[in-house]
């Protein structure tokens, strides 16, 4: 892989850290953004220097954050070979998405540690850097909301299981969904969610009525895993978790952006009272996507989302970057639509180096064409797509 390593990139429409778009530089060093200055100052000694990538013309955003995906290109995390994953790292800088957390689900517990395990391992040694941690969906969520997730591996909250998934991350499991109705589920919460460098967790795939999830929220969890599926709709005597996370201003919520989990017109009612700030768009693409029909597994594909063979909607086959497109034709401003992309899922997953353009953050960045497709991806200021 033949990586061209940037020292500044110049644009004239540069998603900023307060969301406005401004002309600039962005000057990188050791693969983070060492300074950001508006204005074309500068701009003469920079344009056709070595190590100056122009992208006026282009909107420059944030890479993209997937904090909730399974896979894709028919592979899934759960599992995968090191060259299936560096198939992945690979391809998605080409839809703009810079980081991943590749999501696994539940599995006979020696075999979800070890699927950790590997994408660990995997992680540490990557070349590419656009994984940058490991969700857990499950195995203590509720099984009369399970969703697509394999009811036989889901389990009752066990210290000992936890502790085995956390060891096998290696500090890399950043997200993990939990019922909190489940017995013992608030120990594990108090144990393994508390402080820096923990597990966050996040509810979801679980029976929560409101009060259950108001609980929840003063506990400490923070996010809702894909909010309105797997969970107790809105009813106007019980708001259920959904209503609880709309009326809780310190929970973020993940949107499925695929236009079939959510109804557009959900989405808006979503993002129109919690704030772009609050609503992170994951694709919960699973390995079907971007597979042209070939190689899928079991199951089927309809328009943008994956069915198990029973119907019941089992993930999207769409990425972020197809989200985007999603979010403006559903009448989002292009700077709403990119915090739900960039900002606020890193906020959401505790990623703390990324998601925004300024000082100090990982250099990684799309420079998008007038019809929001990704031209030019860095990440940790190395080019790994260009399009133009
Ligand atoms: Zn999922």
């Amino acid at each position: 892989m033949a990586k061209v390593k940037v020292g500044a990139v110049v644009g004239d429409r540069i998603f900023t850290a307060d969301r406005a778009f401004r002309p600039g530089t962005v000057w990188v060093e050791g693969g983070l953004i060492s300074k950001v200055a508006y204005g074309e100052e500068g701009w003469a000694g920079l344009l056709g220097a070595e190590g100056t990538l122009d992208v006026r013309g282009y909107t420059l955003s944030p890479g993209f954050v997937d904090i909730h995906t399974h896979g894709c290109l028919g592979f899934q995390y759960d599992g995968a070979d090191e060259r299936s994953l560096a198939e992945i790292e690979s391809f998605m800088p080409g839809k703009g998405v810079t980081t991943l957390l590749p999501t696994v689900v539940p599995a006979p517990p020696g075999k979800m540690a070890s699927a950790i395990a590997g994408l660990a391992k995997y992680i540490r040694g990557s070349a590419y850097g656009v994984m940058k941690g490991i969700n857990v969906e499950g195995p203590f969520v509720n099984p009369d909301y399970k969703g697509a997730l394999p009811k036989e591996h889901l389990l009752s909250p066990s210290r000992e299981v936890m502790k085995d998934i956390v060891a096998s991350g290696g500090g890399l499991v950043r997200l993990m969904t939990v019922a909190p109705e489940l017995p013992g589920a608030y120990g594990l919460i108090e144990e393994f969610g508390r402080g820096e460098g923990k597990v966050r967790f996040s509810i979801g795939h679980t029976s929560c009525a409101y009060d259950g999830a108001m609980g929840a929220f003063a506990s400490g969890i923070a996010h809702s895993t894909h909010l309105f599926n797997a969970m107790r709709g809105i009813h106007h005597r019980e708001p259920g978790l959904a209503g609880a996370v709309l009326d809780c201003g310190e929970c973020t919520a993940e949107i499925i952006g695929d236009g079939v989990h959510i109804h557009p017109a959900i989405v808006r009612l979503t993002v129109g009272r919690k704030g772009a700030e609050m609503v992170a768009m994951v694709s919960d693409s699973v390995s079907h996507a971007f597979t042209e029909g070939k190689g899928a597994p079991d199951g089927m594909v309809i328009g943008e989302a994956a069915y198990l063979p029973s119907g019941v909607l089992a993930g999207s086959v769409v990425s972020l970057g197809e989200i985007l497109k999603n979010l403006i034709g559903w009448g989002f401003a292009a700077e709403d639509a990119l915090t739900m992309l960039s900002a606020t899922p890193a906020k959401a997953a505790g990623l703390v180096g990324v998601g925004s353009i300024c000082e100090g953050m990982a250099a990684d960045m799309v420079a998008l064409d007038a019809g929001m497709r990704a031209a030019v991806t860095m990440v940790g200021g190395a080019v790994l797509h260009d399009a133009r």
